[in-house]
This record gives C-alpha cells, structure tokens and sequence, in this order.
C-alpha cells in the first residue's frame, strides 16, 4: 500500500471510529431507554414512555447477549425502572468506553393524528421543532435536584441556552449519522412513517463522547402508535431494527479497524514526515472569537480586557475580534480555555485569507 492510500486509510479511520479503544475486540454498545423512576416520561391513554423503552431496549440487549456473546459487551443506562439523571447516563457510557450509545424514547405531541419514527443525532440544527422536542427530553433535569450546578446553569426550557450547543462540536458527528440512518431504515422498513434524521439538540447526547444517536420509536399520543408500542410484535419488531442497525454499524467498524491493523503491522517505510497536508501551508489558522462589532474597535480598547494579539475578520458588515493565531486547533482550546473567566462566551473559529470557513472543513484540510 502506497503511502498516500496509508494516509487516507489512516485518516478515514480516525474519523470513523475515533477514539480507537486501546487493543481489545470487543464492541461495546451502552443502551439508553430514556426516563424511569419518578420520571414516567410520556404519558400515552394507556402507558407510560419509561415503561415502553425500557422493554424495548432488554429486547434489543437481549439480541446482542444471545447473538453476539463474546464480540459485543453490552452496558445499560437502566435495566428497571429507576430514576437515572441525565449526566449520570452519559457517565456510565463514557466509563464503559462505549462504541456506541442509543438513547430509546417515544414522542409524545398534543396533535394526536401525528405518528412515525425518528431518529436524532446531536446537531446544530435550530428548527423549532427539533427545538421543541429536545426541550421535551431535557426537561428531565428539571426533576434533579441541583441541577442548575451540575449543567453549568443550562436551563433546559430556554432556548438561549441550546445556543450554546451551536458552539459545540461533535467529532462523532460522522458515526452518529451513520448509526440513525442505519436504525431509522431498519424503522420505516416495517411500514413505519419516516419522520427521517435528524439533528437536535440533547444534552445526554452532547455529554457522550462516543458516536450517539436517541430514537423516538414512535408517538405515545397517537393512539395507534401506543398500541403499537405496547404490543409484543412491535417492540420486537421495533428492537429487531435497532439490534440490525447495531450489527450493520459494527461490520464498518470491524472493517475499518482490520485495515487499520493490517496498516499498523506493516514495516514502516523511511519516509519523510510530509505526513499530513501542513497546516503551515493551507493558510488556515485558528482563532478565539470574543467579540463582534459594528464599527471598528481600535487595538488597546477597553473591550479587549488586555489582550494584546488581536486578530481580525469581516463577516457581512460585521467586525469579528479573536484572540491569538493558531496553526493548531488545540492551541487555539487552550487559548479558549485560558480566557474563559474574561470572555466566558469566546469560541473557535478557523480564518482562512480572512474569511471564516466551517470548523469541519479547516480540520480536514489541516489534518488535525
Ligand atoms: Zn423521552
């Protein structure tokens, strides 16, 4: 394998399964039936979301355990019904190295006509009713107590605060969409209405650190849907998709990291370290944006608290003021976090001949 391909091969893999869990085989899938406990989540004419996923997700581990005994270590969230807090969830799959993570829940709207199955990855997607239902499902940390501290003041029912998420980016992102497409095909197979992909903003999706997806398997409000959910063929049915999504997922897995191997154990060739595309030469630097402003702000102002390496870009008719200029985006973190108590609502950004360019974008073409 020529170098180049190496390289390719090598960064596909870093953006397809990262992080790599150090060398052991097996795969492990964290499920997550939403709610439990005081939480009921839902309420359907008949039942309850919290008793609906979690029947539905035994199911879905059940297939896993039977059919995958030694390749798939599987980790629940909750396996009864019991109050989980939301941070406590992403927890237990971070511990757990966790693969994957799949959050299960059931939709519930005041239109009862509504019905069909979703799937969400966490996105930036502000749509109001991704919005409205994302604020459904963290509204659970309501219910905890001292939840202002533990969230850093995030208040699930205001919707400045999913701004934040905009802010925030998702390395899984990729995987995560792969895993919903995969489950929400495998849904609508059975003659289920597609409500499609969707990004949205969840607080226990955005606190994993591993590709995650939540499914709404259907509407509880919808009478139809409820009984569907309830029966027995539709949560078998239901956790039939999810477990085949799960194996489809992890034969691109286990694909990917064979050829990652395969790379790994082949003598290295002496070659030079042109590596990866050098930053250096994309032109592409890094930046903490802190400020935005109408007019010009001369260097020295006030509104800079000291900082003395201001950069600046124009965006529409905008001033954009950033700290520092980085080759890297780890330097421009570390500056980021450094300047949290001066500017607590600085972010990155990447400038490229003066314009901004997409986060996504500057990493791939600097390779970091
Ligand atoms: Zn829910």
């Amino acid at each position: 394998m020529n170098l180049l391909r190496r390289i390719l091969v090598l960064l596909t893999a870093l953006m397809l399964c990262w992080p790599l869990p150090a060398d052991d085989n097996v795969f492990t899938v964290v499920l997550d039936p939403g709610h439990g406990g005081k939480d009921p989540g839902a309420l359907g004419k008949t039942s309850r979301e919290k008793n609906i996923v979690l029947a539905v997700a035994k199911k879905v581990g059940k297939r896993l355990q039977d059919n995958h005994p030694k390749d798939i270590k599987l980790v629940y969230t909750r396996d009864k019904d019991v109050f989980i807090e939301l941070e406590q969830r992403a927890k237990i799959a971070n511990n757990a190295h966790a693969d994957i993570f799949i959050s299960i829940h059931a939709d519930c709207v005041e239109n009862k006509k509504v019905y069909g199955a979703g799937t969400f990855t966490m996105g930036m997607n502000k749509e109001k009713s991704n919005l409205e239902v994302a604020k459904r499902e963290n509204s659970v940390m309501l219910l905890e107590d001292n939840y202002e501290q533990k969230y850093a003041g995030f208040d699930p029912s205001s919707v400045e605060s999913y701004i934040i998420f905009e802010l925030m980016q998702n390395v899984n992102m990729e995987n995560s969409i792969k895993l919903a497409k995969y489950i929400q095909n495998n849904l609508v197979a059975k003659k289920r209405l597609d409500r499609g992909v969707r990004q949205a903003p969840y607080w226990v999706l955005h606190r994993t650190s591993m590709p995650a997806v939540l499914v709404e398997l259907g509407f509880i409000s919808n009478l139809e849907e409820e009984r569907y959910m309830n029966s027995e063929k539709g949560q078998n049915e239901l956790a039939e998709s999810i477990y085949q999504a799960i194996c489809s997922y992890k034969k691109d897995h286990d694909k990917l990291r064979a050829a990652v191997k395969n790379i790994n154990t082949q003598p290295q060739e002496p070659e030079p370290t042109t590596a990866t595309p050098a930053a250096e030469t994309t032109g592409i630097r890094f930046s903490v944006q802190i400020l935005t402003a109408k007019s010009e702000i001369k260097a020295g102002d006030r509104q800079f608290k000291g900082q003395g390496d201001i950069v600046c870009y124009r965006e529409k008719n905008l001033y954009k003021y950033c700290c520092g200029s980085y080759v890297t985006e780890k330097e421009a973190i570390d500056r980021k976090n450094s300047l949290k108590k001066l500017f607590p609502d600085a972010f990155i950004v990447a400038v490229k001949d003066g314009q901004r360019i997409p986060l996504a974008e500057a990493r791939q073409q600097t390779g970091h």
